[in-house]
This record gives C-alpha cells, sequence and structure tokens, in this order.
C-alpha cells in the first residue's frame, strides 16, 4: 500500500482500456490511480448531450454480452455483468447491410448467419461452408477470446492471409464479398489489408449477440469507474499528464498540468502509443523503437453525425448504407476529397429514442484542409464546410430514410479533429493504429523497452470494446504474470 501520491501502478487514460486494466489490477490487490484529462470517464465511450438528447461519441453497440460470451466473462470477473443494463439488437437482423439492389440481415449465432449467407447467394455453398469453417477453427484458438481454456499466449491464431486473398482464393461472388466485407468498418481495414483473423474476430463477436448500452455508452464507462472506486482505486479526472520521467530505464512519476505530481511502482499508458511516446524524456527510449511507433499508419477517422428526432424513432438493428456491393468504395470515401462533398460510399446508422447518429469515414488530412492553413477551432472555414457536410448528408439521408422527419432535425458533428482533441488518439484515427498485413511483422507490444511502463488500448492487439478489452488483459496479464491472472478469472467467473 501506499502514501497520498504514491501508488503501485498508476493508469493514464480511463478509455475502456484503462477502466478495465485499472479495476483487474485494483482487483488483485494494487493500489492504483487512473488518471483521465477530461472531466469524465470514457474516452470513445463518451455519451453527450444536446438540445435535452443523448448522443454516443463513437460506441454504437457491442458483441459477446450473452452469458459465457468473451466480453460477458471479464465482465461478469469484474462484477458488473449484472449492473449493466442492456438492450439485445434484433435476434433475427441485428445488423441490416443496404445495397443498392438488395439487403441483407444479420442473424444471431454463426449457424443462422451460415443459413442467410447460403440463401443470399446459392451460388456459393463451397466458399460459404469452407468460410464458416475456417472462421470457426481460427476464432476457436484466440487465447484472450477463449478465456476459459487458458491458452497463454498462443499465436497460432494468427493468418498471414489477407481477408481479401481468401476471397478471392474461394472464388467468392461479388455478393458474397460485399457482405462478408461490410463489417470491416468496425475497424476500417481495407479487405486487401486486412489479417483474416481479425476480420473473423470482430465478426464472430458480433455474430455471437449484438447489444446496445441502454441510455448510452456512458453508462459503460461510469459502471466501471464506480467498481474501480469500490475496488479501493484512486480515479482522479481533470488531471491532464504532461510528461513521465525515466531515470535509469526506469518511469518514476508522472507530471499534470495543474496538480501535483504521483509516484508508481509501474506506470501503464491507455491511451494513443504515439501520445505516450510525446511525454517521455527525449532521449528515454531507443531512436528506433520511437521511430517504429512515430510513423506507424494510423487508421481513417470518422465523420459522425448525430440528428434529434422525436423519441418515437427507434431501430433495433443498426444499417450500413452502401451505394454499390464493392463495399471498398467507402475507403476511399468521396468526403475526402476537397473542397467538394460529395454523396459518401458507406454510412454506418444507429437510432436510439429519438438519438439517430451514425458515421462515414473520413480522412485526417480532409479535416486538416477544411481549417484552411488555421488553427482547429479557430477557423471559420472548418465550421462552415462542416455546416455545409451536415446539410448535405441531411439530404442524403432524407432520400435513404424518406418518411424520416430528417430535414427538419437539428444536426450536430465531428471529425476526426474532434476526436484527437478529446482522446488524444493520433489524427483522429477511429481505431488506433491501422491493424493490417503490415502490422503483423511489427506488432505493437503491451511491453515497452522501459521496464516498468506498459502499453494498453485499441492499438495494442485490437481495436473496439471487445478489442480494447482484451488488450487491457493481456497487458495485465504481462504486469501480473498470465497464469495469476487467467486462473484467477476461471476460478470466480465458473
Ligand atoms: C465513430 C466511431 C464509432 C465506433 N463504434 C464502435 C462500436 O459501435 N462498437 C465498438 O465496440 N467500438 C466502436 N468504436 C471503437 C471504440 O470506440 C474504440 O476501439 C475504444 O473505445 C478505444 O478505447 P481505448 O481505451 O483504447 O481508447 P480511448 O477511448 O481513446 O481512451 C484513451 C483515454 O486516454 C485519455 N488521455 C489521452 N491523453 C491523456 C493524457 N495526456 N493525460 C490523461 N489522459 C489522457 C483520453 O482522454 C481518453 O479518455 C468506434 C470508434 C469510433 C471513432
Amino acid at each position: 500500500m501506499s502514501s497520498t501520491n504514491t501508488f503501485d501502478t498508476i493508469v493514464i487514460g480511463a478509455g475502456i482500456s484503462g477502466l478495465i486494466s485499472a479495476c483487474i489490477l485494483a482487483k488483485q490487490g494494487q493500489s492504483v490511480a487512473l488518471v483521465e484529462k477530461n472531466a469524465i470517464p470514457g474516452g470513445m465511450l463518451q455519451s453527450f448531450t444536446r438540445n435535452q438528447q443523448r448522443f454516443d461519441s463513437s460506441v454504437h453497440y457491442i458483441g459477446a454480452m450473452a452469458p459465457g460470451q468473451t466480453l460477458w466473462t471479464y465482465f461478469r470477473y469484474l462484477d458488473i455483468h449484472d449492473r449493466l443494463s442492456l438492450q439485445e439488437l434484433a435476434p433475427t437482423g441485428f445488423d441490416v447491410y443496404q445495397f443498392p439492389t438488395f439487403s441483407f440481415r444479420v442473424p444471431r449465432g454463426v449457424e443462422a448467419y451460415r443459413q442467410a449467407l447460403l440463401q443470399a447467394c446459392p451460388q456459393d455453398t463451397d466458399a460459404i461452408e469452407a468460410f464458416i469453417q475456417r472462421m470457426q477453427d481460427v476464432c476457436r484458438r484466440i487465447p484472450l477470446y477463449n478465456p476459459h481454456e487458458q491458452r497463454q499466449g498462443a499465436r497460432d491464431y494468427i493468418q498471414e492471409e489477407s481477408l481479401g486473398q481468401y476471397l478471392a482464393q474461394l472464388g467468392a461472388s461479388a455478393e458474397l464479398r460485399g457482405i462478408v466485407c461490410a463489417p470491416t468498418y468496425l475497424y476500417n481495414v481495407h479487405p486487401s489489408q486486412c489479417p483474416l483473423h481479425l476480420h473473423f474476430l470482430v465478426l464472430h463477436s458480433f455474430l455471437q449477440s449484438a447489444w446496445r448500452i441502454e441510455g448510452g455508452s456512458q453508462q459503460l464507462a461510469d459502471l466501471l469507474a464506480t467498481r474501480f472506486k469500490e475496488l479501493g482505486g484512486t480515479l482522479l479526472l481533470r488531471h491532464h499528464v504532461q510528461s513521465i520521467d525515466v531515470e535509469k530505464r526506469h518511469a518514476t512519476q508522472v507530471h499534470f498540468k495543474e496538480h501535483p505530481p504521483c509516484k508508481a511502482t509501474s506506470i501503464l499508458c491507455a491511451l494513443h502509443p504515439a501520445a505516450m511516446m510525446r511525454l517521455l524524456p527525449p532521449k528515454a527510449l531507443r531512436p528506433s523503437y520511437k521511430e517504429r511507433i512515430l510513423t506507424r499508419k494510423n487508421g481513417l477517422g470518422a465523420f459522425s453525425f448525430f440528428l434529434k428526432l422525436p423519441p418515437t424513432y427507434d431501430l433495433d438493428h443498426n444499417i450500413y448504407f452502401f451505394d454499390d456491393v464493392d463495399v471498398t468504395r467507402g475507403y476511399s470515401p468521396r468526403l475526402h476529397r476537397t473542397p467538394e462533398i460529395e454523396r459518401p460510399s458507406m454510412f454506418f446508422l444507429a437510432c436510439d429514442r429519438g438519438s439517430l447518429q451514425g458515421f462515414t469515414t473520413m480522412s485526417y488530412d480532409t479535416a486538416v484542409a477544411w481549417c484552411g492553413g488555421q488553427e482547429y477551432g479557430r477557423s471559420p472555414q472548418y465550421h462552415r464546410t462542416k455546416k455545409q457536410t451536415e446539410e448535405q448528408l441531411k439530404t442524403h439521408l432524407q432520400d435513404l430514410l424518406t418518411t424520416w422527419p430528417i430535414q427538419d432535425a437539428p444536426i450536430w458533428s465531428a471529425t476526426p479533429l474532434t476526436y484527437e482533441r478529446y482522446t488524444a488518439t493520433q489524427q483522429g484515427t477511429s481505431y488506433g493504429y491501422q491493424h493490417d498485413m503490415e502490422s503483423l511483422s511489427n506488432p505493437v507490444m503491451p511491453k515497452t523497452p522501459i521496464k516498468n511502463l506498459f502499453l494498453t488500448g485499441q492499438s495494442v492487439l485490437l481495436p473496439g470494446v471487445v478489442g480494447a478489452t482484451l488488450s487491457a488483459v493481456l497487458t495485465c496479464c504481462q504486469m501480473i504474470g498470465w497464469s495469476t491472472l487467467l486462473e484467477d478469472i476461471t476460478r470466480d467467473v465458473w
């Protein structure tokens, strides 16, 4: 145990990965401080209110939360599983992929998905059977995705083949490719660059079960923050870390903008790795490691939009709109181009009791170009272009949802610059570093060359709520030992 400003571990960043890590370490008996620069915990789990309507900044749904499934297991270990209020999205079609000439409803369960694929693409029977079987095989081997199996650190699930290559090898039709590749927008990697296991895991986790967090994604952040405090943790909000001291290859203390420093035996950074790098003294790390972190490719960002409708408007499923069965067109989104703004090739939409929200892909460079050389927040051109884009999006949405009162609805939006400012996600990337084939040979690891400095979050391992949770568990395993933690989870949960 420690004195007021000294802890066993300081966790920097209270997004999902920081919250989960802090709870695990506190449950393991450590004295933990969780420090967050914003006034509320959650990072990308943040919900916000406009005109008395609640919106979710990023997270619209989560997967694998039915009893016995992956996320449920970790939430049960942390004792929050039955305090979280969830609404299951329609089991007969939690996601609807809307293509120009047909639509596809994604049902709950791998077998139901297989049947739906066979019905939609009868010409692809062999390809579908092979795809489903390989997905099951790979997902069964992912260690932390199957915590009860305790396959510590196994890496035999990693597939050195891209989703695009695999579908080409199966001879999949354009329709099957469109359907199977639609959820790549849950991690923003073009199928030709997407490691097969990443796609399998994300798709599989939502096929297990798909849930909306009732009352908004902030509920999950608040619940984890409450649990952390119950476990004896110290939550320090409005604590913006400015720097981390490193002496003799040992991280010793963190400095804040407006508060006294805190010391710790270990420091865990639950933020974008490049943001961590900027907190360290210039010579703390070898130039090769620094370069590896700072020059990595970030994934695309998002243009998110939020419309207030009457509360009777509600959807029990999400809708992905594509303007072509070739869903990869969304990776060269026309919204990227500037100055002209055209209809994006893909939209994601979710609607929860009058809160209609969604996103399309957007590059950081476009958002910067909207500023026209001025600083973000001070550029009238940025705000003008943003308003113009909102109005054009409303027109497009009205074409798609013809009977909904879209044109009259107040609208707000966020660009990669908004996300960057709020969570320090570099270049406003939605899902951290690009999780592509290139990254396989050069993964970001939880351990850094500084012995007591660790990393977690969506750039380490996997993105999304499930991915960032697995990342947090992985890092905690590295800090306190695989057997210690996984045996504890197995004993507590089963
Ligand atoms: C538009 C959009 C839609 C998405 N939809 C979904 C979805 O439906 N389902 C899903 O599962 N995932 C979704 N995701 C992905 C998901 O939101 C992320 O993968 C996940 O929330 C990332 O969590 P994290 O803990 O890694 O990072 P973050 O949430 O970014 O947390 C990092 C935290 O660190 C804090 N921080 C940064 N710098 C400092 C500092 N110097 N000092 C103190 N604190 C600091 C930040 O303020 C932040 O709170 C979506 C993402 C986006 C952008």
